[in-house]
């Protein structure tokens, strides 16, 4: 049987043409689609809507919600729903959907390119392909599909500037790969939501991040306090550590904490889970209140937080929410 699938575009690379002022998105879903192999048809019945026709530089809060209302109001029409989007923001934006779009019943699944589908050595055709079988799949949840692997959405870290793997499955296995033999689902890699779906849009972009470097001056924290900013992500070195030696940072947490902010605290390192006990470095940003972000990727910390802190404002539910996994982010 054909699945139904709804083609989303929203540019990037994948859909650009050469433009005097260089590289911006021109196709749309109907040039994507008419570059597939011909035979397509016969495997998907597909629909084509373009939603937006962007670099991803410019997808911001707004975007997310255009995208997540389209994909939200297709999800009982649809059995699966492909998102082209350009590959810069794509990590951002599929964690961010994993959290709007929570409980979905279809899969959907972003996807680009690093060369636009027009040029004769595009990994665009090759990507959208891995899309559509894993739209096809009947797997619920917000994938990264890319270079024959498909990453768990708020997983998914672009790495590399244009080499074809360009994206990475941080912390978690993939959640499907494709070989000789076809699509393979490892469906014990990918969390399911107990609750029904809804479209949880609500977001707050009064979220910074702050990549810690040696000497940082704690004056930046009274800068974002002035400047309304209700949240703030702390890459930190290592597995947690945080400068108190005569630019004491911690003493400005406690004030981010009175003054109603939330911080959450993650490590510079791509790898492996933050541990802010382990040093007295991280021990006294811990005692000021800051909330942990363990294993969890800079874009999934930046981007759940936003949709939290759109959420609510009680700072009792920001922690329990930050604190624990709802779509597979932290182990
Ligand atoms: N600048 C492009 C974008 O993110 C890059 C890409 O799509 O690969 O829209």
């Amino acid at each position: 049987m054909r699945r139904r699938i709804l083609l989303l575009t929203t540019g990037g690379t994948i859909a650009s043409l050469p433009t005097e002022a260089g590289l911006a998105p021109g196709m749309g879903g109907a040039e994507l689609a008419g570059l597939l192999p011909p035979d397509m048809g016969e495997h998907y019945d597909l629909t084509v809507r373009d939603i937006l026709h962007l670099d991803s530089s410019n997808i911001q809060p707004e975007e997310w919600q255009t995208i997540a209302r389209c994909v939200f109001e297709a999800r009982e029409a649809y059995d699966g729903v492909v998102v082209t989007h350009g590959t810069d923001t794509m990590a951002y934006t599929a964690s961010v959907l994993s959290f709007m779009l929570l409980g979905v019943p279809i899969p959907v699944v972003l996807t680009g390119a690093q060369l636009p589908m027009t040029h004769p050595l595009s990994d665009g055709p090759e990507n959208l392909r891995t899309a559509l079988a894993m739209a096809a799949s009947g797997t619920a949840g917000v994938f990264l599909a890319f270079d024959r692997k498909v990453i768990l959405g708020c997983r998914a870290v672009k790495t590399r500037t244009t080499d074809f793997d360009a994206f990475e499955s941080v912390n978690w296995p993939l959640a499907a790969t494709v070989d000789g033999k076809g699509l393979h689902v490892r469906l014990e890699v990918i969390p399911s939501w107990p609750g029904p779906c809804a479209l949880r849009d609500k977001l707050c972009p009064k979220v910074f991040l702050i990549k810690l470097t040696p000497g940082l001056d704690p004056e930046i924290f009274d800068m974002l306090l002035q400047m309304h900013y209700r949240g703030i992500v702390i890459e930190a070195f290592g597995a947690g550590g945080l400068h108190f030696v005569r630019r004491d940072l911690t003493a400005k947490l406690q004030a981010a904490a009175r003054a109603g902010i939330t911080v959450v605290v993650c490590s510079q390192c791509l790898y492996e889970p933050s541990d802010f006990s382990l040093y007295e470095v991280g021990q006294k940003a811990l005692a000021q209140g800051v909330i942990p972000g363990r294993d969890m990727t800079t874009e999934a910390a930046v981007t759940k937080l936003m949709w939290v802190l759109g959420q609510t404002g009680d700072p009792a539910v920001i922690r329990d929410y930050m604190e624990r996994s709802l779509a597979g982010e932290m182990a």
